[in-house]
């Protein structure tokens, strides 16, 4: 084992590493085994129009109901299962759970425009996740622009290549495309033209503080004029106190998302958010 060579050597055995190593592998295995348990959840967070007050659409989070721990959020295992692929058969799970949850919805007559669902950059960078949507959109029988892909831009640093493909393929099945915590990886503009994606979600790291940093603020508005330009809609992410609402509306941001609407909901409570909502009451805020 290489690791274990040479200059690796201390860091690898301090006691620390160790046991944060053994962690992630314990976890990684008790995941391995959630996956046929039905221990993982979705969770739905609505997104708003600035302007019509009207829900546009909802993102998919995934949650984990470990039986000894409680709810892991997606932050402590997304990255353990792809270090290990495992995140290849969850997000599988994911796209035909969101899949099946918007036919549910739509034949209900609640469904929202789209829902968003996020990709791993390792299920981009691998072939098979063009078949996985293709599946889930078959099976659940919904329309491919109602589900909408969430990649982020650190897709670049694994196979570019490939996952360039990937995308190219999935438009051409008709489902929409959106770059996550847009601002933080390491797109160029042109990059973002190359992609023909439909949304950009700006981070939430903008957002949080745009009322007390204008460098933020600046940002917020630049990534807001480049996503127009380009034909795109733009979303905030990390919407929390109705300043950052006010602020964002006065810069013609198309949508928001975040805790000042509503938390990620399991799907019982987003299908009676779904059912009871009123445009208005955003409209008046
Ligand atoms: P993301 O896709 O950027 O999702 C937004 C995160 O911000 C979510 O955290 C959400 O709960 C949180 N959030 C929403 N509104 C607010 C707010 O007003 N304030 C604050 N402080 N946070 C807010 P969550 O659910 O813990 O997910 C974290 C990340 O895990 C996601 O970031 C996404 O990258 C990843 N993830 C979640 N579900 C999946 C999945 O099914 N597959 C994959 N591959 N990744 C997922
Ligand atoms: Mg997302
Ligand atoms: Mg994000
Ligand atoms: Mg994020």
């Amino acid at each position: 084992q290489a690791k274990m060579q040479g200059r690796g050597i201390l860091r690898f055995f301090s006691p620390e590493l160790t046991r944060r190593a053994k962690e992630r592998v314990a976890l990684n295995a008790d995941l391995r085994r959630a996956l046929g348990r039905e221990e993982l959840r979705l969770h739905y967070q609505p997104q708003i129009d600035l302007f019509s007050g009207e829900i546009v659409g909802v993102e998919a989070l995934v949650r984990w109901q470990h039986p000894e721990r409680g709810m892991i959020a997606p932050g402590e295992f997304i990255p353990i299962a792809e270090d290990s692929g495992l995140v290849v058969p969850l997000g599988d799970w994911v796209l035909h759970e969101a899949c099946r949850q918007i036919k549910a919805w739509s034949d209900a007559g609640l469904a929202p425009r789209k829902t968003a669902v996020n990709v791993s950059p390792v299920q981009l960078s691998r072939g098979q996740l063009v078949q996985s949507v293709k599946d889930a959109l078959e099976q659940s029988g919904i329309a491919p622009a109602q589900l909408e892909i969430e990649i982020t831009e650190s897709f670049v640093m694994l196979d570019r290549e490939q996952s360039f493909k990937s995308i190219a393929e999935l438009k051409t099945l008709g489902v929409r495309l959106s770059i996550d915590d847009f601002g933080t990886g390491y797109s160029s503009l042109g990059f973002l033209q190359q992609l023909e994606v439909h949304t950009l979600k700006i981070d939430l790291s903008f957002v949080h503080d745009m009322a007390t940093n204008s460098g933020n603020a600046s940002i917020v508005k630049a990534v807001i004029a480049l996503g127009h330009s380009l034909d795109l809609e733009v979303v905030a992410e990390g919407v929390e106190d109705e300043v950052q609402m006010r602020l964002l509306r006065s810069m013609r941001c198309d949508v928001m998302q975040g805790y000042l609407v509503s938390r990620p909901l399991p799907a019982d409570d987003m299908t009676r958010f779904l059912t009871s909502f009123e445009p208005a009451a955003y409209l008046r805020r």
